[in-house]
């Protein structure tokens, strides 16, 4: 637990929220700046920046949770699909440096979003990624 990270608080219980579900593991609480109505955010108790710092055992019960969440979140809110994101490092839009998922449910005709202009693999990257993506492996 860090003193200076926000998320580490909310998780403890130091700093109320609208916790949804928790166990000796996590804490799932509402966005306070929702992309939709009901996103939520996994939150591990302790203190990950993001996925490369979780260990292997706390990633592994991530999904799960995910799931548990997803299914009875659909029940509740009535939304028609739910789209799992996970920011790691400034560049990718982490704004909290402590490990987190969003649930974010979506609703038919809702707005556009977690979307992208597809751009084109070309053959010199397709061999030259995964030659090096396979390396690091
Ligand atoms: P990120 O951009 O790091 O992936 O997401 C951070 C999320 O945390 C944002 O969606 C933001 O609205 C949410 N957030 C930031 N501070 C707080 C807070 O104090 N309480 C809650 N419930 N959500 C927060
Ligand atoms: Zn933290």
């Amino acid at each position: 637990m860090r003193d200076d990270c926000i998320f580490c608080k909310i998780a403890a219980g130091q700093i109320p929220s609208a916790t949804l579900y928790e166990d000796g593991n996590f804490r799932v609480i509402l966005d306070l700046g929702p992309a939709a109505r009901g996103h939520a955010l996994i939150l591990p108790k302790a203190h990950y920046a993001d996925l490369s710092e979780i260990d292997d055992d706390t990633a592994g019960k991530v999904l799960p949770l995910a799931k548990k969440m997803v299914s009875a979140m659909t029940k509740a809110l009535g939304c028609a699909g739910m789209n799992l994101v996970q920011n790691n490092g400034e560049a990718a839009g982490q704004t909290v440096r402590h490990f987190h998922m969003h649930i974010i449910p979506r609703y038919a005709n809702g707005p556009k979003m977690v979307s992208w202009e597809p751009g084109e693999l070309t053959e010199t990257d397709k061999a030259s990624i995964v030659e090096a993506v396979r390396a690091e492996l």
